[in-house]
């Protein structure tokens, strides 16, 4: 019986170790709590999930103005002119297409983790930030850098896209209205892979794409997730938001 008693505790002590050890490993499966997705909002129906995905709705509607919003049914409460803030654009050119209402549903793994193949992201959105508008990658029509588009986004850093989604209003960069409401080290919203967004700054200091990996992010804790996640950074320096492509395997858009 006493070897037994001893054994037992031998076991338990093996796996409380190894749980310590492999607590904060950045291969293992992240369970996100549910209450940090429903911060999102600018949704179209309630956020809910299953045991492997979590299912979000956005409108894709900027909830802060937007020269974007003239002519559109919002135009009254949420137009106002380019006002020369965006420290991005050297001569604001407005595009052709106005913000219309979307419904996009992302569907993101519940517990993201490490994908060991290559998942590059597509073209239009590849994640979502808070307010339901959806995250673009680095690159612009035709797959060429932004340089040329970015004379076109608004004083919020956002604008909306041509094409069969007319009008759906997207950013490539720190989205300013959530930074400045927010904070710019705060969580911002999610990319497909299930992994979290948060702003350029860290610990006090503005982080580059030098201070992240291929994908453009990083694993450690903050405090809204006390025991580490993996997650990008939004930065002012080319590639923004993410690099080679997902860091998790991507769920769905639809
Ligand atoms: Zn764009
Ligand atoms: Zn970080």
């Amino acid at each position: 019986m006493k070897i037994n008693l001893f054994f037992v505790f031998t076991l338990i002590f093996t796996f409380s170790c190894k749980n310590n050890e492999t607590g904060s490993n950045q291969g293992e499966t992240t369970l996100i709590p549910f209450e940090i997705y429903e911060r999102v909002y600018g949704v179209t129906s309630d956020i809910h999930q299953d045991d492997n995905w979590v299912y979000i709705n956005v409108n894709s509607l900027p909830d802060h103005g937007s020269p974007y919003y003239e002519g559109t049914q919002w135009e009254e409460s949420l137009y106002v002119p380019y006002d020369g803030s965006n420290p991005f654009v050297s001569n604001f050119i407005l595009n052709p297409n106005r913000i219309s209402v979307q419904n996009i549903l992302f569907k993101i793994p519940r517990n993201p983790s490490q994908s060991s193949v290559s998942n590059p992201t597509a073209m239009g959105p590849i994640g979502f930030a808070l307010n339901g508008v959806p995250f673009y990658n680095q690159y612009g029509a035709g797959g060429n850098p932004l340089d040329q588009e970015i004379n076109s986004f608004d004083q919020y850093n956002g604008h909306p896209a041509p094409g069969p989604t007319g009008g759906r209003y997207h950013y490539h960069m720190e989205p300013f209205w959530l930074t400045a409401n927010y904070g710019r080290d705060a969580f911002l919203g999610f990319l497909l892979d299930g992994f979290p967004v948060f702003g350029p700054e860290e610990n006090g200091s503005i982080l580059t794409s030098s201070d992240l990996d291929e994908f453009h992010g990083h694993f450690h804790e903050n405090q809204d997730f006390p025991n580490g996640i993996y997650h990008y950074h939004l930065t002012s320096d080319a590639p923004y938001l993410n690099g080679v492509g997902y860091y998790g395997s991507p769920g769905t858009i639809n």
